[in-house]
Parts: C-alpha cells; structure tokens; sequence
C-alpha cells in the first residue's frame, strides 16, 4: 500500500523482445549441431582420404614387387638364352654339337623353373634344335620375334608378343635373341618361352580383393597376363585401356583412381614400367573393396551423428518452449503487478479522498491535522483551521432535490480548491455540506482573509437558491488557530470544536459571514464584507 509510483523494475524493462535468452540458446544448439555434422563429414573424409592414401602406397609397393619378379624371371630366361646363342656361335651346328646343344637345352628346361621351352631357328625360320624330346619339322619364319631379329642387327634381348606355342600349344611368353654368323650376318634366333601360366602362379600369392587386378603387359599395349585369368584376352591389345592412357600422360611410374574399359569398375591403378624390359605391370584395387569398411564406419557414426543432432534439436526445442513459457509467464506477472499497483493507488485516493467532490476526505483531514498540529506545537508557527457550512442546504435539497444538491456541494469543493494558494494547505469535506481547510503557517488575519476569501467565491458561483434571502448560495464559516503558545490545548477534537463554535457563531448572527477568534474576543466587529 506504500508503493505510489509506477516506474518499472529492472526486469520489467527486459521485455521479452529484448531479452535474448531464447535466440542465445537457438543459437548455441543450431551452432553446436552445425559443428558436430561437420566435425563428422571432416573425420569422415580425412579418413576416407588416408585410406586411399593407404592404399595408393601399397599398391604402389605391390607394383613395384611384382615389376621385380617379372624382370628376374625373364633376366632368368635371358641368361639361359645367352648361353645358348654363346654355344651356337662358338661351336656350329654340326650334328655332334647339335647333340649336345639339345642335351643342354633340355637339361636347362628341367632345371629352370622359369623356362617353358628352348628352340633355335636358323636364318630360314626352320627348327635346329629344341629342348623337345622329338624335334619338329616346322618354319617359324612367320613369327614376329623371327622378322624383328632378321631386320634388327641387336644383340639385345627381345621380349614378344605373346603367342600360343607349336610344339604344346599353351599361351607362351617368347624371349629371343639373334644368332650371328662369324661373318655377322643373320644366322638364326634363339628362343626361350615363358608359359602364360607361371606368371598366375607368381601373381597369385598376391592379395588384391575380390574384384582387384593384376596386369602384365608389352609396353606397346599387348596384354600378357592379367589376373582374374581369361585366355580369351591374352595377346590383345589394352593400349586403349585407362594404364595405358596413364602410362603415356605419367611416364613409367604411376598411380590413380581410374574405370577399367574391360568390367567397368573404377580401381586405383598403379603400375611400373619394368625399365630395360619392354614390360609393364600394375596392380589394381577395386575402389569399393577399399572403401567398404570406411564406408560401414562411416553409415555407423553418421546414424549416431544424426542421433545426437536430433537428440539435441528435442532438448532445444523442450529448452525454448521453456523459456518462452516462463518469459509468458512474466509478462503475466508484470501485468498482474502493474493492475495492481494501479489499484493500489485507486485505493489510496478512494481512502484519502472524498467520493463526491474529489477532495481530501475526513480521514484524511483529521489525519492532517493531528500531524500539523504537532509541527505547529514543535515548530511554533501558527496553524489555523477554517470550518464551513452551507447555508439553508436542506432547503436547497428540498426544492432542487439531492442530485442538484450533489452538484451544488461540488461546486462549493471547486471553490474552496481555488482559493488555497500554498501547497501545505488542506481542503476537505467534513461531513454533509460542511468543508475544512487546514491552513499551515497561517495566522488569525491570514485565516479570516481566506475564509473571506472562500464566501466570496461561493457567492461568485451564484448558485440559485431561493430559500436563501440573498437568492444564491452562501457559506458560513468559523475560523480559529493555534499559537503553538505554553498551555494551550493541541488536541485536534478541541481545535476542531473551537472552530465549530465559531462557525455556530456565524450562523447565529446570520450566516453569509465568517466568525474568528477575533470575534470571539471583541477585538475586530465581524460585519459580513460587502459583497
Ligand atoms: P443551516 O443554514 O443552519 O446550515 O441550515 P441547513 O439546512 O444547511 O442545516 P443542516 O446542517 O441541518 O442541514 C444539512 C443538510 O444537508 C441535511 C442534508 O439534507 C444535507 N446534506 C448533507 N449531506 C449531503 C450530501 O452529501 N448531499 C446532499 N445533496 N445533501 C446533503
Ligand atoms: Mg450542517
Ligand atoms: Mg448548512
């Protein structure tokens, strides 16, 4: 009931537009599950790109495995061959060495794993000796390896194209080598052959997946051999294919995911060029193979990704409507304080006010007075008290009846506002159509001018009213005050009847007129001022 004012508290003055609670936390949770999904596409990626990186090594070390063994194998031939063209050279072909020849060349077939067959032709492509048990009578003039060595003086060693053998009829792999005669001319081709075979057995220990390759080819596009087996493609030509493309771009090392022309499936390739050899091999991984358990990991992690983004969303949501409900729940509360601050102070005006005239009501005019009294007494400035009454007022209501007498007590109030000029004065409404005004700091003569003051004013209303000889309405008025001198009474009922007898007094000599203690002492005549 203290509280007069209505300023806003501090929390009041956050509405809920301004206090940021809910963004914050939108913000906070949409951030934080932003990051988490990125977090996880960046942890699956970089794991995705180190296991191709994985890979792209190994199968580079695989490449390079298997370029060396296939170099040492046909090195291995090459050796075998050399020494076969060294006996030719150096002994002739006459039958007694032709004899031995085929014994030596036998005895190496055994020997070395390697070698498939041993054959020396002479410069018309016709059969000298082979590492055959029965020698055969056929021409292999015809043969690419037998036209290269004719035409090209090399004492190299030549790699060809792979061929399905005379004497057994399986797919060989045929390394030559020119046989000159002592005068240098052409005088025949040597020719150990590899057996497509022992390559599948050599790349077969290797570990390259369900659906991963092993390609062995001439470096002008002859496939040899590639793992998974099929005979149909021995001999043909992949130069077309994606490691040939890539050996030509790259040079004789290289790496890349690439689609293979044969099934379609993209592998990462690596291959090698065999350096001295006219061979190169490379090893393929298919892509799927490679990624199929990042791939599962990451289905896993990104199930409990979404799991806890969604998780998160729900609390948000639940954590918002919270927030908003209880920022609902203050509005309420500030608007429920606020109609009642405003009723309380409806209610202080309506206990300290009159209901009819708006001015000060009898509780609070004695109320006023006890505590002006007091000052007065401590203080010792005069306080006087002015007590009033209309006059002839039942008449009035008798003729005008009581809504006018109402309007007519109204207006009586307006008039006793107007001529209180200093803030610590008080205007009431004592009782019916009797006013008070408490005048602090006020003197006797002081006293009587307002109250002269206030019948004026009444008299200037001109209120009809014509049970009063004057035709208009009157006021009498008894005006006393309090010296605050040693003795004197401070009880407000006493000062209140003193000023009651006064206004009795005024009454008495006949209304219109304000009676003071002056009066009351004979000092001063009290004739009512003229009008
Ligand atoms: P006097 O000149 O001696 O004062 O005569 P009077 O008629 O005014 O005397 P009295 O004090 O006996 O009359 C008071 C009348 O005022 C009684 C009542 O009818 C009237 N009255 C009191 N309170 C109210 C009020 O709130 N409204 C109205 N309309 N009349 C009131
Ligand atoms: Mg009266
Ligand atoms: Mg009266």
């Amino acid at each position: 009931m203290t509280e007069h004012h209505t300023a806003p508290t501090p929390i009041s003055k956050l509405t809920a537009k301004k206090r940021p609670a809910v963004r914050y936390a939108i913000r906070v949770l949409v951030s934080f599950c932003v990051l988490l999904v990125a977090a996880q596409g960046w942890s699956a990626w970089t794991a995705r790109q180190s296991r191709l990186a994985e890979h792209a090594s190994a199968t580079s070390n695989m490449a390079g495995a298997l370029a060396a063994q296939a170099e040492s194998t046909v090195r291995i031939v090459d050796t075998v061959l050399a020494g076969v063209v060294e006996r030719v050279e150096h002994d002739g072909s006459s039958p007694a060495a032709n004899d031995r020849l085929h014994a030596h060349m036998r005895n190496m077939v055994s020997q070395v794993k390697e070698v498939h067959g041993l054959f020396v032709y002479g410069p018309d492509g016709s059969w000298l000796v082979t590492s055959l048990e029965r020698p055969i009578a056929a021409n292999n003039a015809d043969r690419e390896y037998f036209q290269y060595h004719e035409h090209n003086r090399s004492r190299a060693v030549h790699v060809g194209k792979p061929i399905r053998s005379r004497s057994s009829g399986v797919w060989v792999l045929p390394v030559s080598r020119r046989i000159d005669k002592p005068d240098g001319s052409f005088g025949g081709v040597a020719l150990g052959t590899i057996e497509i075979s022992f390559f599948a057995e050599l790349y077969e220990s290797f570990d390259v997946g369900h659906q991963g390759a092993v390609v062995l080819a001439r470096d002008d596009g002859t496939l040899v051999y590639r793992r998974p087996f099929n005979e149909k493609l021995v001999a043909t030509s992949v130069a077309n294919g994606p490691i040939f493309s890539m050996y030509r771009s790259s040079g004789p090392v290289g790496t890349a995911m690439l689609r293979s022309n044969i099934d379609g499936v993209t592998r990462l390739y690596s291959y090698r060029h065999l350096g001295t050899l006219p061979l190169i091999v490379a090893v393929a991984k298919s892509k799927g193979e490679i990624l199929s358990e990042w791939h599962q990991s990451t289905v896993l992690l990104s199930a409990v990704t979404l799991l806890a983004v969604l998780l998160l969303a729900g609390v948000g949501v639940r954590l918002v409507r919270q927030i908003m409900i209880r920022d609902q729940l203050e509005a309420e509360l500030r608007t429920a304080k606020q109609g009642l601050q405003q009723r309380n102070q409806e209610l202080t005006v309506l206990a300290t006010n009159d209901g009819l005239t708006g001015i000060a009501n009898r509780r609070h005019f004695e109320e006023t007075l006890r505590l002006e009294l007091k000052r007065a007494r401590r203080t010792g400035a005069p306080l006087s008290l002015v007590l009033l009454d209309v006059d002839f007022f039942k008449k009035y209501n008798d003729r005008y009846g009581h809504v006018a007498g109402d309007e007519c007590l109204r207006q009586v109030a307006g008039a006793l506002g107007g001529v209180l000029a200093r803030p610590t004065d008080l205007a009431a409404r004592y009782g019916g159509e009797e006013f008070a005004m408490i005048l602090p700091a006020t003197g006797q003569v002081g006293a009587r001018y307002v109250a002269e003051r206030l019948r004026l004013a009444v008299m200037d209303l001109g209120i009809p009213h014509a049970d009063n000889p004057l035709g208009i309405a009157t006021i009498s008025a008894g005006a006393c005050t309090f010296h605050g001198t040693p003795g004197e009474n401070d009880d407000p009922e006493a000062f209140v009847m003193r000023a009651d007898a006064l206004l009795y007094r005024a009454k008495a000599q006949g209304r219109n007129r304000v009676c003071t203690d002056l009066d009351a002492v004979g000092i001063v005549p009290a004739p009512p001022l003229a009008i």
